[in-house]
């Protein structure tokens, strides 16, 4: 096995352009891991996604233990088509409380999954498998189109202030029929374009020159574009000058501390202060209790999402408890 990654170690040229290849192996031996090819394989398979799961450019060695229900890729594959089918998937919305009023008017759509023989399973767990087998492109059309019904049917209820954020993964931000399919959805539901937005990762955008275009005609468009889980992914901060960036979210790695850790408090006073010198909205992630938002409100952090406020909760949940009540609440509920 170190032969072959040191073989991978170098790079090599085609078509005169530098590459660099970092292998990830699964491993399954006969014939304690499998009787025949189709065991193996699938074995190797399961294998080879824990590499991938925690982070790549490694090799792992089968273990039984590794064939309970949510770590079978392979089942889980085949579950996640029939769920895009049989309309097992929904959004639920977590509100972002804007620290000077009080008020929610703008919501994270996240995606939930309650398969009928699993039960619910954990975007974590779908996600990561979605993008390796490239299913999040269908599902992530889903949740396009999902969310702009509801904003539409939001709109049709006289909430017309309000803005949802969908989660795009770096592989479909990369397809490009991204942005032909959000203006078809947006046209298609007659919403305005200023209540969507989307929430990107740092690692989805590394490349420049490829995501300098596709922001420009999501911003042209006229959607807002959060960085999610900032702090975490880049280490070149030159993109916040460059891309037509709206909202940095403050990942929960720094609020989680921001108590007991000088460090995390001090990495998020600084992201607060960059977002407001860089005219953005700042937004804190994860937020669970009320020190933290005592802090953050102390350091002019703009809006609040966590589970003190609220969980992601169905569309209808979230009507009741805030589009409802954000009409008749005046000061701030914390
Ligand atoms: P994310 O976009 O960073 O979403 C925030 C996650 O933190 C959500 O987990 C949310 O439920 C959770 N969260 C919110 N408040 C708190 C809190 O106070 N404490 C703690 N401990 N957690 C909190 P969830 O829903 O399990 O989603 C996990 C990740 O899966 C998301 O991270 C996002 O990367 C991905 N994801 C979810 N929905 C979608 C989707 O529709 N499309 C894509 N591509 N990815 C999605
Ligand atoms: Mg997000
Ligand atoms: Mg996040």
């Amino acid at each position: 096995m170190r032969k072959v990654f040191s073989a991978f170690s170098q790079s090599f040229y085609f078509n005169s352009q530098e590459y660099y290849i970092s292998p990830s192996v699964g491993i399954s031996m006969y014939p304690m891991d499998g009787k025949d090819a189709e065991m193996l394989i699938k074995n190797a398979d399961e294998a080879l996604f824990r590499v991938k799961e925690r982070g790549k450019a490694h090799y792992q060695f089968y273990r039984t233990d590794m064939n309970s229900v949510f770590t079978n890729v392979v089942t889980l594959e085949t579950h996640l088509r029939k769920a895009i089918e049989q309309d097992e998937l929904s959004l639920f919305y977590q509100p972002q409380i804007d620290v000077a009023t009080g008020k929610a008017k703008s919501f994270e759509a996240l995606l939930r999954w309650d398969d009928t023989e699993f039960g619910e399973i954990s975007p974590s767990v779908f996600i990561p498998l979605a993008e390796d087998t490239g299913l999040i492109i269908s599902i992530g059309y889903w949740v396009i189109e999902t969310a702009c019904r509801q904003i539409s049917a939001w709109n049709d209820m006289g909430f017309n202030d309000i803005r949802v954020a969908i989660n795009i993964s770096p592989k479909q931000f990369q397809h490009p029929n991204l942005v032909p399919f959000i203006q078809s959805m947006i046209e298609k539901y007659q919403i305005r374009a200023s209540s969507l937005g989307i929430e990107i990762t740092e690692g989805a955008m590394h490349d420049m020159k490829e995501t300098i275009p596709i922001l420009k005609k999501v911003k042209e468009l006229g959607i807002s574009i959060s960085v999610d889980d900032f702090g975490t992914g880049y280490s070149s901060l030159s993109y916040l000058k460059q891309f037509p960036i709206d909202v940095l979210k403050i990942d929960q790695s720094f609020i989680r501390d921001i108590l007991k850790e000088e460090k995390d408090a001090a990495i998020t006073s600084a992201i607060i202060h960059l977002g407001k010198s860089l005219g953005l909205e700042v937004v804190a992630e994860g937020v669970e209790n009320k020190q933290q938002v005592e802090f953050l409100a102390n350091a002019n952090c703009h809006k609040i999402q966590g589970y003190y406020f609220s969980k992601p909760i169905s569309s209808s949940e979230l009507e009741k408890q805030f589009l409802v009540k954000n009409t008749a609440w005046g000061k701030p509920r914390y």
